[in-house]
């Protein structure tokens, strides 16, 4: 078996493929990758850096979703426990987006330890975006609408590491405080 870092660094470098030609929503359309290491770099720091697996899915939680990579390529690169924590933070995209998203608030309170950890890290991730660079085209009350349904989805996960829920908490205040 590949040590820790092996599989970490090759995750990394997965995921950066798999997302190469995306960029973020946001006016600076940063390469969508720097979501990605936010993500790990946050869930890196709550938890000391503790669960590999858990970092692993933190760089490839939105490859499912977002890019032609299959739940057999993960698990054959990443293992089973790797390919199942992405799976667990994918939506299903057969269903209309209004439906995806009460889904979230819905079923988030029943997953995973490392799922509910990677939700927190992904919306912290995205309230800091909406902040510093909102998405082009996206009003006011749009903006306001993903923070309160960011929160609803973060509301079931929290308890669980306490430096997470703060940057989580960080993030929401400074995203209610710019929109007003
Ligand atoms: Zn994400």
């Amino acid at each position: 078996m590949s040590s820790d870092l092996v599989l970490l660094t090759r995750a990394a470098d997965y995921a950066a493929r798999q997302h190469i030609a995306q960029r973020r929503k946001g006016e600076r359309a940063e390469p969508y990758v720097n979501h990605l290491t936010e993500v790990a770099a946050l869930l890196a720091e709550a938890t000391g850096g503790a669960d590999v697996t858990l970092l692993m899915g933190g760089l490839l939680h939105d490859t499912l979703e977002d890019t032609d990579a299959t739940y057999e390529d993960l698990e054959q690169r990443f293992g089973a426990e790797v390919a199942a924590l992405v799976a667990e933070v994918t939506d299903d995209k057969s269903l209309p987006k209004d439906e995806r998203k009460r889904l979230q608030i819905e079923k988030t309170a029943g997953k995973s330890r490392r799922a509910k950890l990677l939700k927190i890290a992904d919306k912290t991730s995205n309230l800091r975006s909406m902040v510093n660079s909102p998405p082009a085209g996206w009003s006011e009350a749009r903006l306001r609408d993903y923070v309160v349904w960011a929160e609803q989805v973060v509301r079931s996960c929290r308890g669980l590491n306490a430096a997470l829920d703060r940057a989580f908490d960080v993030a929401h205040a400074e995203a209610k405080c710019r929109l007003g």
